[in-house]
């Protein structure tokens, strides 16, 4: 029993090392072959003695039990928001209040991006991950520890075993694991997310934590809320300890003297927002000093020596080239904008929603405008206004044809509805879409039957209706593309 356990024991170890140097370092030192042989290992001496289980060891991120609900967590020290400020005067009014309530020339900042994503509460007992919670309204949030053991840059065990440590971190999903559960969620039917944040959220509060080990979050950790057997006397340094300690902190922890300083490492930020690879929204400025920050206070909302500069949406300008409708599964027609490409927020867009008719007409985009796009996290840009200071005249109004653009039939509009519909239900775009969703997930599950498989067979001719789908032969799929 005892060479079993420090076999469990050495495992554990070398997991958690192979993990930290993988999503907290991004520098693997082990291939997944290696890694995925310890992992089963130790699954395996898990599942043989159960009482040697324990929350902190490596094989509880996969996620586990289904939860009924979430349990309320009250925050010892209050998850405070911070004030907002949106130019470069308000920022220089903050820094001048600061100032003069510390008595100095220039104030000590450390400036840090302003992730997009959830702020959660992570606690350590004895170096052990025992708690995580949401920030909720501020005083008390919800018990979310299992799906948060699933984020693999959340250390399970800590460097030094102290006492008692309870950080904060913004948990959040990279970009490009967010565009692709998107595209996983429309080759089966499901409704998508609107931007990487909402993502994070609908994952962070699974009650089935398998769901959002699958979801692959991040996390960056940018505060110390509490500590035992630790002094601390700045925020670069608890940051430093932080980064000792095994998590994963906020980059960036240079420190910045007085406005100017300060204000140019933000626009810094707001420059290389684009090419990052999860969202920002704004930059934040903190005085270094604890004892300063003691001195300065909070309001009953948000301390005094913190601050948030937001950025705005991003928005370019692009020409509305043509546009394009499509025919969705309920018959429902959605003019989307078919762009010259242009890059923005860190992708290149060439189609945007122009949401239905009256959006159209009540903001007279016409094709051949030149427009202005936004994407404010979302994934789906939108057009929101038309520079018309630079029409030339030839632009053409969009008018929705009276047919429908897959069958042809006539389509209809309800009284006092923005959508236009095509009500055959023969129509082959929404016969289309009705056997992607039959095949997708939540109905019939049927793997493979993505949206390219299905508009082959349909152009094929090999089916017509949901029906059709249990007459195929081996023979007619083998001879698809992607059936080899
Ligand atoms: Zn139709």
């Amino acid at each position: 029993m005892e060479t079993i356990k420090q076999e469990i024991e050495q495992l554990r170890l070398k997991l958690n090392q192979y993990n930290y140097e993988y999503y907290v370092l991004d520098n693997p030192t082990v291939d997944d072959f290696t890694y995925d042989a310890l992992m089963q290992r130790l699954i395996a001496l898990e599942e043989e003695y159960p009482q040697l289980k324990t929350p902190d060891s490596p094989t509880q991120r996969v996620g586990g039990e289904v939860l009924e609900g979430f349990v309320e967590v009250a925050h010892q020290v209050q998850m405070q928001s911070l004030g907002d400020v949106f130019s470069k005067e308000e920022f220089e009014d903050f820094d001048r209040r600061t100032a003069n309530a510390l008595g100095i020339d220039k104030v000590e900042y450390a400036v840090e991006m302003k992730i997009d994503g959830l702020s959660v509460s992570l606690e350590y007992e004895n170096g052990a991950f025992v708690r995580g919670s949401t920030r909720g309204n501020g005083f008390v949030g919800e018990d979310i520890t299992t799906n948060l053991r699933t984020v693999s840059s959340i250390p399970l065990k800590l460097k030094e075993e102290i006492p008692y440590l309870e950080v904060r971190g913004e948990v959040f999903m990279p970009r490009e694991n967010f565009l692709r559960l998107n595209e996983q969620r429309e080759s089966i039917g499901e409704p998508l997310f609107a931007n990487p944040r909402n993502a994070a959220a609908g994952s962070l509060r699974q009650l089935d934590s398998k769901i959002t080990a699958q979801r692959k979050l991040d996390i960056y950790v940018f505060n110390v809320q509490q500590i035992e057997g630790k002094e601390l006397s700045s925020h670069q340094e608890s940051l430093q300890y932080l980064s000792f300690l095994g998590f994963k902190t906020i980059p960036h922890q240079n420190l910045f003297y007085g406005a100017e300083e300060a204000y140019a490492e933000i626009q810094r930020i707001g420059e290389m927002r684009g090419e990052l690879s999860f969202d920002i929204d704004g930059a934040v400025a903190k005085v270094n000093q604890f004892s300063q920050r003691e001195s300065l206070g909070t309001t009953t909302k948000t301390p005094r020596w913190a601050i948030a500069y937001k950025f705005p949406a991003e928005q370019q300008e692009s020409k509305l080239l043509d546009v394009a409708l499509q025919v969705g599964r309920t018959g429902v027609v959605t003019p989307n904008a078919v762009l010259q490409p242009v890059r923005i927020a860190g992708s290149t867009v060439s189609r945007a929603t122009l949401h239905n008719i009256d959006y159209i007409r009540d903001k007279d985009i016409r094709i051949g405008d030149t427009v202005v796009i936004q994407k404010a996290g979302d994934i789906i840009p939108e057009v929101v206004r038309v520079l018309t200071e630079k029409r030339d005249g030839t632009e053409q109004v969009f008018t929705m044809p009276d047919t429908c653009p897959a069958c042809d039939e006539p389509l209809y509009r309800e009284e006092g509805e923005a959508a236009v519909r095509c009500q055959n239900s023969n129509c082959p775009a929404q016969q289309m879409r009705s056997i992607i969703h039959f095949a997708s997930r939540p109905a019939m599950d049927i793997e493979g039957l993505g949206p390219a498989v299905v508009e082959q067979l349909l152009d094929e001719k090999l089916i017509a209706d949901v029906g059709d789908l249990y007459f195929l032969k081996f023979e007619d799929l083998v001879a698809l593309e992607r059936f080899g």
